[in-house]
Parts: structure tokens; C-alpha cells; sequence
């Protein structure tokens, strides 16, 4: 059904009910989520092979992480200090008398999901943007995507399931699909829309983001889209293990076909005789991989494309490329080499190259490596390979880094996002739309909700959070401090 006046009628009717749900009954829904899409793993994970060339092996890995993150949104549910309650109790005495005031996050409303295509399983149907915005109480609307429509169904099946064994409202979760520029385009532009979660093209993100505030009432789009996540490599390090470090990030630059948002585009170092040595480990590393099928033609057209272009700039040297011809829809990995000077005036080695493509930036020095980065644009992530010593005497980087990226990592490489609190998969634009918060770990939550404060109101009256007697059990700010206490104890 893609009526979308139907669906996001059905979306507020189910946002009215589900909202008011406690807690635990939420949980409780999350915990059928991941029960019954793991009931259905021998259906799904071949589906998802089929629809996206992806392994078999990482499809089932991708399965798991999805339903353990759901488990983990159900957790924090459970725990429930994530409200942010805080309370500052009257003071009839002051002059004048201080009002009760009493603050907690509630869902924002209906939340359209638009399912990316590189994660068929963690960041589409029931991914992380679903699961978070069910978590925070808010009902979804999932766009799914065309390229693993079936898929898409079927985890969508499986969560209708979950809604009729926990009986939560039959619209909490619901599922269309169609082209985005039509139907996505609809269901943004919906005056029931609250919020859009989003991970995909640049186009697409910044496509949506405008629909959203094209309305009436603007809305937040949190869009995940271009990031080339540029990794610094200090001397020092180089010295070390070039070869390892090379296995390594061929490996990093090729894992999953370059189809990952954290993929490490961009390698830059100042030119030496050890950055030489590397780099030349690294072309024999490139070489040995074989070129594989992408997740769908509309992306492999978009890499060879991106990556003709690339290559036919000026200054552009190959570094190395796989030794087997790529077939149909196979990407052909590759990496190549520029001198910064040349890197700082085209700006077309800035764009993303979406697939297994690296450009190494050979720099004359540290200031032109620093004019490098101030040149790059927001990122998810930034990396630097460097000595205890390299940081300590680098301290000009690496603040340059932090106020690029929502993630910077030291001697280790970006592919692989771990789900936890203290996860920030986020970044300043283009990497997003909005740097402030993250589409990955428990505070991704934090983007479905909004502060409400409820000021004179009677214990009986106010929300089980803000009661005196603290029946949740949740850490609260009261009067200026934590506690975990109920008040006058
Ligand atoms: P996409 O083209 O951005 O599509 C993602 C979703 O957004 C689809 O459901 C699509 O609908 C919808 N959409 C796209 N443009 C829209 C528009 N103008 N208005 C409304 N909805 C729109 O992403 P993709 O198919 O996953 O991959 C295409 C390219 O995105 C890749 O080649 C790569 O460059 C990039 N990508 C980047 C990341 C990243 O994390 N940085 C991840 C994946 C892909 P349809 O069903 O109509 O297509």
C-alpha cells in the first residue's frame, strides 16, 4: 500500500498510542523485534545474498549486529536514565517564589527510515535509524530500498510478527516502497512527519534535507552521506612496518568492496623514503585482490565513473591496481598517488569515490600537509598512524582532525564501526547533516526526542519519570544533583 495520506495517518494514530506505552512494554517489543528476525535468519540471509552479492558469512555477522543492537536499545529502555530527567522542586520562600519545574525527553512523532543499500540488515529495514526512533517511542514509516526490496519484506514480515506478539498499535512500523523522488519525496514533505533518517548518496541526503525544509513546518534530517575519511601517516610509523601497515589498509581500502561508509579514501603523509617503501608494498597488496560484484550496477556505474574521472586528472599516478580484469558489475580496486600541490588546486580528488579506491596525497612538509587537511571538507572519520612521540609533537594535527570528524582513531584503521555508548558515527557536513549527533550507539536516540518541560504540575499528573517517588528507578538531576533516589528520601 503506498497511499501515503493512509500511511501517515496510520503512522500518528499508532505514534498516539505507542508513545504512551512504558518503558518496559517498549522493551519488550525490541526484544520480539530480534527474536523473530532471528527466527527468520535462514530465510533473510540468503535473500539478502541474492539481492546484494554480498557473502554469505557477513550477511550473517550484519544479522546478528542488527538484532544485538536492537537487544541493546531494549536495554537501555530497561535502565531508562537515558530521559535525561531533571528536577528543580519550588521554593515558595524566593523572591520571587520559584516555580516546579520538571524536564524529560519524549519522541518527536512519525520518523521516515530510508534503508541504505551497503547494509542491507544494520542500517536498513530494521536497522539502527528503526530501532533507535522505536526505542525513543516514536512509530516509523521505512522507505525501504529498491535494490533489496525482497529482503526489505521480508525483515519487515518478521517485525509485523513482533508487533502482534508484544500488541502494540498494528501501524508502530510500517513499510513502502517505491522510487525515493516520488515516494520518499511524499513521506518527507507529510505534514505527520516528525523526523527522517537517511544513509546513502551526498544527492540523496542533501536531496531529502531540502524536501525537509521546504515545508511549512521544517523538520530534522539526519542524512549520513559523503565522507572520504582521511588517514594520517607520520614517518616514524612508516619506518616501523611499512609492509604490515600495508596489508593492513589493502585490506581496510578493499573490505567489502569499498562499499562502506568509513572507507579509508584518503592516505596522507609527507613525502620520505619510507613513504616510497609503503606505498609500493601497497600497490602489490592492491594487486592481489580480486575484483568482486558490487551491491548493485547503479553503484557500480557511479564508481567507475567517479573513478574514470578521477583518474584522468591531471598529476594522477597509479600506485596499483587488482591484477585480474573486473567482470560484470565487479569493482576494479585501485590505488593512486598525488602530489598535495597539485591535490590543493583539483578539487575533484576531494569527492568521494563510493568503492575500493584509495588516493595517497604526497606532501613537501608538515605546513602542506596541514593545508591538506584545512582544505578537506566534514568527515565520519580521520585516522592517524603515529608514534607516542609523533602525537606529542603533532598536537596542530590532531586538533585539526578533531574538528573534522566525528571520530578519530589512532593506529588502527576506520572500517569497523563498534555499537556502544561511546560511539560517534556522525560528523560535520557532508558527512551529515547535523554533526551533533550520531546514527550509531545508544545515543542515536537522541535525534527521535525533544526536551519538554512540565512546570507546577501535581506528582499524580506528571510522567512516571518526574515523579517524586522515582518508580523507574532512573538517575535524575534533582535540585542540582545526581541521584538515583525518589525525592524527600
Ligand atoms: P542513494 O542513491 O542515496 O539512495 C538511498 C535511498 O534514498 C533510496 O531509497 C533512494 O530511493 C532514496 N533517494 C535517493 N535520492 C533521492 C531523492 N532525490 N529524493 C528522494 N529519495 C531519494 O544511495 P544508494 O543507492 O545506497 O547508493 C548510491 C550512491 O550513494 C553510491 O554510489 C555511493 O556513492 C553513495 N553511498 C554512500 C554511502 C555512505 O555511507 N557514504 C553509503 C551508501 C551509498 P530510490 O529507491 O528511488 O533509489
Amino acid at each position: 500500500m503506498n497511499d501515503i495520506e493512509q500511511v501517515m495517518q496510520n503512522a500518528l494514530d499508532a505514534f498516539n498510542s505507542y508513545k504512551t506505552l512504558s518503558p518496559a512494554k517498549r522493551a519488550q517489543f525490541l526484544y520480539e523485534t530480534a527474536k523473530a528476525i532471528e527466527e527468520a535468519r535462514e530465510t533473510l540471509v540468503p535473500i539478502a545474498h541474492e539481492e546484494s552479492n554480498l557473502p554469505l558469512a557477513r550477511l550473517n555477522g550484519e544479522l546478528t549486529r542488527t538484532t544485538n543492537q536492537i537487544k541493546m536499545f531494549a536495554r537501555l529502555l530497561e535502565e531508562g536514565s537515558w530521559v535525561e530527567a531533571a528536577i528543580d522542586t519550588a521554593d515558595k520562600d524566593r523572591t520571587p517564589p520559584k516555580p516546579d519545574t520538571r524536564k524529560m525527553l519524549l519522541p518527536v512523532g512519525p520518523v521516515v527510515v530510508f534503508g541504505a543499500s551497503n547494509f542491507p540488515f544494520a542500517f536498513s529495514t530494521a536497522g539502527g535509524d528503526t530501532a533507535s526512533a522505536l526505542a525513543s517511542g516514536s512509530s516509523v514509516v521505512i522507505k525501504g530500498h529498491s535494490a533489496h526490496a525482497k529482503t526489505s519484506e521480508k525483515v519487515f514480515e518478521a517485525m509485523q510478527k513482533a508487533v502482534q506478539r508484544a500488541g502494540v498499535h498494528p501501524f508502530t512500523v510500517q513499510h513502502v516502497l517505491g522510487s525515493g523522488s516520488t515516494v520518499g519525496k511524499a513521506l518527507v514533505l507529510h505534514p505527520f512527519t516528525s523526523g527522517v533518517g537517511f544513509t546513502g548518496s551526498f544527492n540523496g541526503g542533501r536531496a531529502l534535507w531540502e524536501y525537509a525544509n521546504q515545508r511549512e513546518q521544517p523538520i530534522p534530517v539526519f542524512a549520513e552521506m559523503s565522507s572520504i575519511n582521511p588517514v594520517i601517516f607520520f614517518d616514524g610509523t612508516l619506518q616501523q612496518n611499512a609492509p604490515s601497515l600495508a596489508k593492513t589498509y589493502a585490506a581496510s581500502i578493499t573490505l567489502g568492496m569499498g562499499q562502506f561508509c568509513t572507507n579509508p579514501g584518503l592516505l596522507i603523509a609527507v613525502q620520505s623514503e619510507a613513504l616510497d617503501k609503503f606505498l609500493t608494498h601497497l600497490g602489490k597488496e592492491i594487486e592481489q585482490v580480486l575484483p568482486q560484484k558490487m551491491l548493485h550496477s547503479g553503484i557500480h556505474s557511479s564508481y567507475n565513473k567517479g573513478l574514470n574521472q578521477v583518474l584522468a586528472q591531471k598529476g594522477i599516478e597509479k600506485v596499483g591496481e587488482s591484477a585480474q580484469q573486473p567482470g560484470e558489475d565487479e569493482a576494479f580496486p585501485t590505488v593512486a598517488k598525488v602530489k598535495a600541490g597539485i591535490f590543493l588546486e583539483n578539487p575533484h580528488f576531494h569527492e568521494e569515490v563510493f568503492g575500493p579506491y584509495s588516493l595517497a596525497v604526497c606532501c613537501t612538509g608538515k605546513e602542506e600537509l596541514k593545508k591538506v587537511l584545512k582544505q578537506l571538507k566534514g568527515q565520519l572519520t580521520t585516522t592517524v598512524m603515529a608514534t607516542d612521540e609523533d602525537i606529542a609533537a603533532n598536537g596542530d594535527i590532531i586538533d585539526l582532525q578533531t574538528n573534522m570528524a566525528g571520530r578519530i582513531i589512532l593506529n588502527d584503521v576506520p572500517t569497523g564501526v563498534e555499537v556502544c555508548a561511546s560511539m560517534v558515527h556522525g560528523g560535520p557536513y557532508p558527512a551529515t547533516t547535523d554533526a551533533r549527533f550520531t546514527s550509531v550507539g545508544t545515543t542515536a536516540i537522541k535525534r527521535w526526542v525533544r526536551p519538554v518541560c512540565f512546570q507546577g504540575f501535581k506528582d499524580g499528573m506528571l510522567p512516571e519519570a518526574l515523579k517524586n517517588g522515582n518508580p523507574l528507578k532512573i538517575w535524575r538531576i534533582v535540585n542540582n544533583e545526581w541521584t538515583n533516589s525518589a525525592i524527600g528520601q
